[in-house]
Parts: structure tokens; C-alpha cells; sequence
């Protein structure tokens, strides 16, 4: 028993002495200057495949009723919502709204016990194709009440209604089916005629993920997904792709650190770091302790654990943080606490980006914390939705920056849920459905992207495994050169590279 008590420490001393060592060569290795092989720029993938863009249209629609509940069928035409204007699901206490493109399949209020109801409306843009003369519309209701439902055709600045259907008929089997002249949609979109070529800049991926999307906690960080084994691989990838440099976030997991007593013992660190320094200058890397998302930090967790790595490695910014201040799992933290305001202040001293992923609840909290710490950089991004803030923000306040990742397929990007490879490849590959969703994209993200051009940027969101098969990555990269062939011409490459160089001091 004594002889034990003698070797544990001595163990300990050894483990600990070892990693030590490995950390130690690994600082060494950033101490010495990072030697670039520099190569020239070459965009060398293959053409996709698809064919000329069928013809795509542009509509407003507009659903109103007075019932309890309505839906709506429709046959004869291809749809889907346009990026983000309104959520595919959005409830509050007022209306469920569920809709994909033309199809509503919910719009709906409360049970109430009044006879008379106030309408409750939904409208958004819808991108359309026909593969007919004529379509139709089953709109389904509650017994009572009135459904209008409008369809208006977008060219340019003008819109003209090409159909109004209203179904006030009362009973239990209340369904009524209308017909349109699909002649009617006129005025094709145009779609860019050539690809951007240049430089890309993935300003947001996920170094650390699983294989697939299995766990309802939210993302586990399992796997780091560019490792010793692949790393070659997929640097080949980025440089066929011509993709020159990425954001890639990292968690910190304090329990290791409670149980190892600060010893650098999370194991995806040290392999990021040796592969960062392979690729030198191509990976910025963005720390984050897991308690920035969700568990309410103490103190010692964030800026001081943070700083032990800053003073390290070329630590570039702080993030990806998550809030939601109306989701129980962070309801801890919130970006008006003192704990972020100490974390703003030590990224500005530091010249560190912060990043946050906020929820349409933060908006407020967002607003003072952009307010307050004018010298700390924030750079946002969302999805489900969400986009519809960063208008209101990035007017507002200088210091944010903003990268369309998952929101620029939005809802048929990399992470969304649920969403297998196979379903993610086949929309792609499915001519009409590609041009539906750059139609999207283009209508929503343009204005945005040319009404602020220094600030907004483009990344993937890349977080399981398969995201960084070179079929996915490219068909990501792909459908972004796309794009940003459809922005102004000045422009295109701030958004595809030059902002995000820009903000990581390149
Ligand atoms: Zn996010
Ligand atoms: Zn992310």
C-alpha cells in the first residue's frame, strides 16, 4: 500500500511531464515563423453537370383567414419559400404559420370560443416553376370563416395579382378547389450567367463534430473532423476548390480541466493545433469553453481559461457562443451579462473576433452588448429564420460582421436537421430544385450583401463528418460560386474572401 502511495504521484508526474513535453513542441513549432508555400491561385474543379436553368418565377403570396385553421394544396407547380423572409415554421401565441412555397400547410390561431374571428394573415415570397397549363389549389378550413388566398407575380419593383381565391363556404367537409392558367406567371428570373472564379474564404466551419446528426443535446464533440489522418486530403479538396482559408471553431471542455486540474488534456486541441501549424495560416482557429454554451460560466471558464490558450497559439477570435434566452438549455447566459461584457473587453484588448449564434429572442441583449463594447468585433450568423435580424443590427452598429453559411441554402443547407447526405446531394443534383434555391438565395441575400459589402461574408457551417466529403464540400462550393457570380461584380470578392481576410487581419 505505501509502495502505491509512492508511484501514484510519480505516475501523475510522468503523464503530466509528457504532456508537457507535447505542448512545449507544439508552442516551439508557433514560435518559429510559419513558412507559406506559396502557390498562385487556381480554380480547377470540375463543371457540374447541370443543364440551362429552367423557367423560375418570382411570387408574393398572401394566405389570410378568419378561421380556426387553414391549409392549402397545390398541384401543378414546383415552390419553395424564399430564403428566411418568414420562418417554414413560425408559431407565437397568436398564429402557427407552416408553409413551403405555394403549400401552406398551417395557418392556424388558438381554440377560442368566439364566433367571430380577426383575420390572421401570412405573406412571403414564394420561387415557382410550372411543368403545365393550368394548377390547382385545394384550400382547406375549419367549418366557419372566410380563406383568401392571393398569388402575385414580382417583376422588377412591380407586382400584379394573378389569382385570388377566397373559399367562405360553411360546413364539416369544407375543402374547395380552384384552378390557375400557369400562363399567367410571366417574366422569368434571370439567372448569372457566369461562376466567380476567384478566392473563397470558408468563414465558418466546425473543427470539432460527430459523424452524423444523432444527438438531441445538441452537437457532442466527438470527432475532429479535420484530423492527422484526412487533413492532406482535405487541404487538397479546399485547394481544387480554391478554398484559401478558413474560421474553424474548437470547444474548450472545462470538465476536463475541473477533473485534470488545467492540464491541456482535451485531445482535439493539440492535433488542431499541429494541423494548423501543417497548413500554416490557412486555419484561424476560434476557441470557445463549453460553458459559453448553455452552463453559466464562472469566471475562472472563460476569459482567464481562454487567456491560458491566447497567450499560447494564434488564437484568432472566441466562439461559436450560442444563446437563445427562450431555450431552458441556455437559459444561464445571456449577452448582456457581466460575464460577456469581461469577455467583449478582453477580445478587444486582445484583438479577437467575437462570434455569436443568437436567436431572434437576443435581439434586444444583442443591441446593448454591439452598444456598449463599440471596440469588440462580433461576427453573427444564423439559420431558421433568424436572418431576418441581422438587417436591423448590422444597420445600427459598426462592429458586426455577419457570414451566410447555413442561411444561404436555407432550409436545404448542410446542418439542417435531420438531413442526410443523400437528401442533400439529390436537391443539388436536381436541376429544377438548384435553380429554385439560387433563386432564393439571390432574392433574399443580394440587397443585403450590396447595401452592406465590408461586412458580410461567405462560409459552409460545415459540422459532421460527411460535410467534408469532397462531392458535398464541392457542391457547397459550387452552388456559392454561383452565387456570387449574381452580385455586383465589385463586390464579389469581399463577400467570397476579401471581408473575411480582412476581419483575421490578413
Ligand atoms: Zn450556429
Ligand atoms: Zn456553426
Amino acid at each position: 500500500m505505501k509502495k502505491l502511495l509512492i508511484l501514484v504521484p510519480v505516475i501523475i508526474g510522468v503523464i503530466a511531464g509528457g504532456a508537457f513535453f507535447i505542448d512545449k513542441q507544439i508552442e516551439n513549432n508557433f514560435n518559429e515563423p510559419c513558412v507559406i508555400t506559396e502557390k498562385p491561385f487556381e480554380y480547377n474543379a470540375e463543371p457540374n453537370t447541370l443543364g440551362s436553368p429552367p423557367d423560375t418565377y418570382l411570387v408574393k403570396v398572401n394566405v389570410e383567414t378568419t378561421s380556426l385553421w387553414t391549409s392549402v394544396e397545390v398541384e401543378g407547380l414546383q415552390s419553395v419559400t424564399v430564403a428566411s423572409y418568414i420562418p417554414h415554421k413560425e408559431s407565437n401565441s397568436d398564429k402557427n404559420v407552416s408553409v413551403d412555397g405555394l403549400t401552406v400547410y398551417e395557418l392556424s390561431r388558438p381554440e377560442t370560443n368566439e364566433d367571430i374571428l380577426p383575420p390572421i394573415t401570412a405573406e412571403y415570397d414564394a420561387i415557382v416553376q410550372k411543368y403545365g397549363d393550368i394548377a390547382t389549389f385545394k384550400i382547406n378550413k375549419e367549418g366557419t370563416g372566410t380563406t383568401i388566398y392571393k398569388l402575385y407575380s414580382v417583376v422588377g419593383n412591380s407586382t400584379k395579382e394573378i389569382a385570388r381565391f377566397v373559399h367562405d363556404g360553411i360546413g364539416e367537409d369544407s375543402a374547395k378547389t380552384f384552378i390557375l392558367d400557369t400562363n399567367l406567371l410571366s417574366s422569368p428570373l434571370s439567372f448569372p450567367e457566369e461562376k466567380y472564379d476567384g478566392p473563397l474564404f470558408d468563414a465558418h466551419l466546425h473543427l470539432t463534430g460527430q459523424d452524423s446528426q444523432d444527438s438531441p443535446e445538441g452537437i457532442e464533440y466527438t470527432k475532429l473532423l479535420i484530423n492527422s489522418d484526412n487533413a492532406d486530403e482535405i487541404f487538397t479538396m479546399f485547394d481544387t476548390l480554391g478554398v484559401t482559408g478558413l474560421i474553424g471553431f474548437l470547444p474548450l471542455n472545462h470538465d476536463f480541466f475541473v477533473i485534470r486540474e488545467k492540464k491541456w488534456t482535451n485531445p482535439f486541441l493539440k492535433q488542431a493545433m499541429e494541423i494548423g501549424n501543417r497548413y500554416c495560416g490557412r486555419i484561424h482557429p476560434f476557441l470557445f469553453p463549453d460553458s459559453l454554451s448553455g452552463i453559466k460560466s464562472r469566471k475562472y471558464f472563460t476569459t482567464k481559461l481562454i487567456d491560458d490558450y491566447v497567450k499560447k497559439y494564434p488564437i484568432k477570435g472566441i466562439g461559436e457562443i450560442h444563446v437563445d434566452s427562450e431555450n431552458p438549455l441556455y437559459k444561464d447566459i445571456r449577452l448582456n451579462d457581466d460575464e460577456m461584457y469581461e469577455l467583449y473587453d478582453y477580445a478587444a484588448l486582445n484583438n479577437l473576433v467575437v462570434m455569436i449564434h443568437p436567436r431572434e429572442s437576443d435581439l434586444d441583449d444583442l443591441h446593448d452588448a454591439l452598444r456598449d463594447n463599440p471596440k469588440t468585433k462580433v461576427l453573427l450568423h444564423s439559420d431558421e429564420g433568424v436572418e431576418k435580424i441581422i438587417p436591423l443590427l448590422i444597420r445600427e452598429h459598426d462592429n458586426i460582421y455577419y457570414s451566410i453559411d447555413a442561411g444561404l441554402m436555407y432550409p436545404y443547407s448542410l446542418p439542417i436537421d435531420g438531413m442526410t447526405k443523400e437528401e442533400f446531394l439529390n436537391n443539388l443534383h436536381s436541376d429544377e430544385m438548384y435553380h429554385r434555391i439560387l433563386a432564393s438565395a439571390l432574392r433574399y441575400w443580394k440587397p443585403l450583401i450590396e447595401a452592406h459589402p465590408d461586412r458580410i461574408m461567405w462560409g459552409t457551417d460545415a459540422l459532421y463528418s460527411w460535410h467534408f466529403d469532397d462531392d458535398v464540400y464541392g457542391e457547397v462550393t459550387w452552388f456559392a460560386r454561383d452565387f456570387i457570380g449574381g452580385l455586383s461584380p465589385e463586390i464579389q470578392e469581399k463577400f467570397a474572401y476579401k471581408n473575411a481576410d480582412r476581419l483575421m487581419g490578413l
